[in-house]
């Protein structure tokens, strides 16, 4: 009767690997399809920029199944961001957030071994015309972020810090959580720390001031937004430490706040079924370390939850978008 309960159970978990992977490759081809439909669209891609490419570390020896369609997924996408921004000059005057999302790509690329030295140098030489505040929204070395910081407005424009309203087209500002700002910050510094660019502030500086607040807000009740972001911030730092997941993280290096923190919002997010969140949570929770009841919960809600094309619906995304197209006045 054991033996029998084995096979059963041996069936069991076979066959849940099997899903896994199924999910997976299904995912990967959502994710090839709609990347370069966005890449394609001038209006999606002015909107979310090289976070279209995958960012993720793929293993270019050895691969798994999974690893080897990963690689091809990415390097589409990659060739795709290529023929549309490499080889060209770049005006004398660029943008910081134009200069920020070249960066990322370009940091896509080199992960690739597709990095581009001439769009590289261009865009390290345009950055050193500015400074932290025009980077981050403030400056990490002197200060933290401040209580009024605007969000980009969804038409493109960059808000002041008080203001009450787009110039460009009315829509009100939105006030950023600090978390937010430091999430930011450490995405940005992330990609200028491992190109050698130079943006007035480094990823320790910013992971030094999260740190603090982090200490600081121990034991007190967040408002929710400030819990949203404190969480992806967290997941980022997890990313950056990892190369995002090129190799996992000794767990002594993330004690117990940081894990229950985690644990909470991968339990909220399991809650509001919302599967970005549950997703970088749980995958970060493993890259620590983390096993469990929660984490088995939350891998079968995301295969779960997976729709028919392969990707995943984000209520609360399309909430937060339907506010802001709507909210213009
Ligand atoms: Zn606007």
């Amino acid at each position: 009767m054991r033996g029998a309960a084995r096979i059963r159970t041996a069936d069991g978990e076979d066959e849940w690997r099997a899903r896994k992977r199924k999910a997976v490759h299904a995912g990967l081809d959502f994710i090839s399809t709609t990347g370069l439909a966005m890449l394609r669209s001038t209006a999606l891609h002015a909107r979310h920029g090289s976070d279209i490419l995958l960012p993720f570390h793929v293993p270019r020896s050895n691969p798994t199944e999974e690893e080897a369609h990963a690689l091809l997924v990415a390097k589409k996408l990659a060739n795709e961001w290529r023929m549309q921004h490499c080889g060209k000059q770049l005006p004398n005057r660029c943008e910081p957030r134009q200069l920020l999302d070249l960066m990322q790509g370009l940091y896509a690329l080199e992960e690739l071994g597709l990095g581009d030295p001439v769009l590289t140098s261009q865009v390290a030489e345009r950055c050193a015309k500015f400074n932290a505040v025009d980077f981050f929204k403030f400056d990490p070395l002197h200060t933290e972020p401040g209580a009024f910081v605007c969000e980009d407005c969804v038409c493109g424009a960059r808000l002041d810090a008080e203001s009450a309203h787009c110039t460009q087209c009315r829509r009100p500002a939105i006030r950023m959580s600090a978390y937010d700002v430091w999430l930011e910050a450490l995405v940005f510094t992330f990609h200028g720390c491992r190109m050698g660019i130079g943006l007035g502030a480094c990823f320790f500086d910013i992971l030094r001031q999260l740190s603090t607040a982090f200490v600081a807000a121990h034991g007190k009740t967040l408002a929710q937004k400030d819990a949203h972001y404190l969480a992806y911030a967290l997941t980022h730092v997890i990313y950056a430490l990892s190369n995002f997941n090129e190799r996992s993280l000794p767990p002594s290096l993330f004690p117990p706040p940081i894990r229950s923190c985690l644990l909470d919002r991968l339990k909220f997010a399991l809650k509001k079924r919302d599967p970005d969140l549950a997703g970088e949570c749980l995958d970060c929770l493993k890259c620590i370390g983390e096993r469990g009841q929660t984490l088995n919960a939350a891998e079968r809600f995301l295969v779960g939850s997976q729709q028919a094309d392969g990707g995943w619906c984000c209520v609360r995304m399309i909430l937060r978008r339907a506010a802001s197209s709507g909210s213009r006045s």
